[in-house]
């Protein structure tokens, strides 16, 4: 954004200096008084010497140990003669250090004989600068330390100096609507749901009297839930955008620091810069990192820093008038571990879901993103759609950023459909590595494991079918198997049994063709055992544990220690999960074994092209005698089930 007013910048500062300056000068000043003492220094023979000829007019011994020389008219013409000499009787004229008892035996003894010797007058005298000083100087060092420790400590990326009297203020950053560029509901992609419930909000702050006139409240918090980068900022945004007010952004963690007091004093200054803003938007990104339920934490004993700041939060919410204008979004992808009393009523009392995107919506994603760029005729925003399953908006803002570099990089004057199929493998499957070191047989051993996978779900009907096999390793994984995921939001204990099957292809493969299994089936067995885990255990899906469901939505059963089953029920747990993963073993060893001609072709094919697609299948194994279901997306909430993030991962790679 171009002009983020930076809130914190501190208008105090040149007062502040000022202290330096008068310390600075106190300093120096004390120095110079303490120092303007010009008299000479003399020895006892030399006063000894002035005694007997009796030119001294008197003798000052300050503080018991300097002897002041005062001479007399008789004196001063001897002793001094010229003009610059010290002013007569003013200041003295010599000093002598010595002690009490040696200048009283030494003056006695010179003036023995005279008629009208000089007594010796003794003065306490302070010098307070030099005494001043050698107290402040330490305490000013202590002070000046603390002050630079501070500045390091609250110098994070938007503090501008000066931070110790602003480490109580708040970080936020002020967008403000006349200056940045505007976000309005046209950038925000899909999310019709939540554009509708935000709308009412926009309408509020338009027009607020329009809802008090009858007494009506408006809420006063909105919780935005969702997976990152499903657009929960840009929709926040967009909001202060239609309603044009100024919007506050701040993180959850941004109210953290190490010091005690410090998250609610941050509060407390955020509210107070948004009322004196009214009508306007705070956005807490995050807020789970303050957030979380109070008082769970009992192994460390409490974080009692987050629980004020939480507290501060709860009571600034309740605090200000419903009539203020100060609407306060807050996003999160845990909603489940907040606490209850953020969420009642009066604080953020509504929530609204932002899912990532379906068909519908990541195609629509797509238009925002291409605005600006220059598209080949051959770009088709609905089948990148298609190719883009379990994307969030992020990533696909990232896909058009990236086909647009690979574009260029490749000197083309406008970007095809293939950049962009180049920039979404390179985001699921990281980048290509072409010339890594892979020996004949290794390679061979992994095009039979995709061959694997490919042909034990081109043979199954619920296993999701399969875009492209590659064996050219990528990031971490050495080959990989694309399918295009059905979008289910229910899936049947059949379709997930089947998945098991494809995913164990890939050994399966290994065993038939080469007697032998490897260590490159890792990630495969993970994640089938994962699965079969929550087919157990959470989805109720097994015959012998029955309709039991361990998970636990809200994430307040902490079962690292305390298992909610008997040590019984975790023995038959386990024999389930091994019985179910063994059996799809079995089943892909048969479908391999009975396809083993087709499989070889397969992998032979692709050792020779490294790359196959959909079509090669095609040509080996015949069309697939189902078809995908064509779905409808109509607008579904109520029978969204509560385990959504435990669903079966739509993208596979294998
Ligand atoms: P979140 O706050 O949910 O983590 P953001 O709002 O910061 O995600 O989204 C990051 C980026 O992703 C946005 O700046 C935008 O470019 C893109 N994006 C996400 N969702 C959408 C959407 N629905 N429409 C258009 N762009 C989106």
């Amino acid at each position: 954004m171009a002009d983020n007013i930076n809130s914190n910048k501190p208008k105090k500062k040149i007062g502040f200096y000022w202290i330096y300056i008068i310390l600075i000068a106190f300093f120096l000043g004390s120095i110079i008084f303490s120092g303007t003492n010009s008299a000479k220094e003399t020895s006892m023979t030399e006063l000894t010497k002035m005694l007997k000829e009796q030119d001294v007019a008197k003798i000052e011994l300050v503080n018991g140990k300097t002897a002041e020389i005062y001479l007399n008219e008789q004196g001063m013409r001897k002793y001094f003669p010229n003009e610059n000499a010290p002013k007569f009787g003013v200041s003295p004229n010599y000093t002598l250090n010595t002690t009490e008892s040696r200048l009283y035996a030494k003056v006695d003894e010179a003036q023995e004989g005279l008629s009208n010797p000089i007594e010796i007058t003794p003065v306490e005298r302070h010098n307070w600068g030099a005494e001043i000083v050698s107290w402040v100087l330490p305490l000013a060092l202590i002070v000046v330390l603390w002050i630079v420790i501070m500045r390091r400590m609250g110098g994070g990326a938007n503090a501008g100096g000066g931070q110790i009297f602003s480490i109580g203020k708040s970080k936020a950053q002020l967008y403000d609507q006349e200056k940045d560029n505007k976000t309005t509901f046209k950038d925000v992609a899909g999310l019709e749901e939540a554009k509708e419930e935000v709308m009412e909000i926009v309408d509020f702050l338009k027009n607020p009297g329009r809802y008090t006139r009858l007494g009506g409240k408006i809420p006063k918090g909105v919780l935005l839930v969702g997976p990152p980068g499903t657009g929960k900022t840009l929709l926040a945004k967009s909001v202060a955008g239609e309603a044009n007010v100024p919007f506050f952004s701040i993180s959850g963690s941004d109210f953290v620091e190490m010091f005690v007091g410090v998250g609610a004093s941050r509060v407390r200054d955020l509210f107070k810069q948004a009322k004196e803003k009214s009508p306007c938007i705070i956005f807490i990104d995050e807020i789970d990192a303050i957030g979380r339920a109070r008082g769970k934490n009992i192994m460390s004993g409490g974080n009692d820093e987050r629980e004020s700041t939480l507290n501060q939060l709860l009571t600034e919410m309740d605090g200000f008038g419903t009539n203020s204008g100060v609407i306060v979004l807050a996003a999160t992808n845990r909603a489940d571990i907040l606490d209850k009393a953020l969420m009642r009523a009066g604080r953020f009392d509504r929530q609204i879901y932002v899912e990532l995107p379906d068909l519908n919506g990541r195609r629509e994603i797509f238009e925002v993103h291409m605005r600006g760029l220059k598209l080949g005729k051959d770009v088709d925003k609905e089948f990148l759609a298609k190719q883009t399953p379990g994307f969030s908006g992020a990533d696909i803002a990232n896909v058009c950023n990236e086909a647009a570099l690979i574009a260029a990089r490749k000197n083309k004057d406008n970007i095809e459909k293939q950049d962009f199929l180049d920039a979404i493998d390179r985001i699921v499957g990281g980048l290509e590595k072409k010339n890594s070191v892979i020996t004949q047989s290794e390679k061979k051993v992994i095009a039979y494991h995709e061959a694997g996978h490919a042909t034990t779900s081109w043979m199954l009907e619920h296993a999701h079918p399969l875009v492209k096999v590659t064996i050219v390793p990528r990031g971490k994984a050495l080959g990989a198997a694309w399918y295009l995921p059905d979008e289910r939001q229910i899936t049947t204990k059949e379709q997930m049994y089947h998945e098991m099957i494809a995913t164990l292809g890939g050994r399966a493969a290994e065993q038939i063709i080469f007697g032998q299994i490897s260590t490159g089936a890792l990630n495969d067995l993970e994640k089938v055992s994962k699965q079969a885990h929550a087919m157990v255990m959470y989805y109720g899906l097994d015959e012998k544990i029955g309709n039991v469901s361990y998970y636990d939505s809200t994430g307040q059963q902490d079962y690292s220690f305390q298992k909610p089953f008997s040590e019984k029920t975790a023995e038959k747990i386990d024999a389930e999960v091994s019985k179910l993963i063994e059996s799809a073993y079995q089943e892909a060893l048969k479908i391999l074994n009975e396809n083993k001609e087709g499989l070889t072709k397969l992998a032979e094919k692709l050792i020779d092209k490294e790359v196959i697609f959909t079509d090669d299948l095609v040509a080996i194994f015949g069309e697939r005698p189902w078809k995908q279901e064509e779905r409808t997306f109509t607008k579904r909430k109520e029978e969204e089930p509560e385990g959504q993030t435990l669903n079966p991962e739509n993208t596979s790679i294998a």
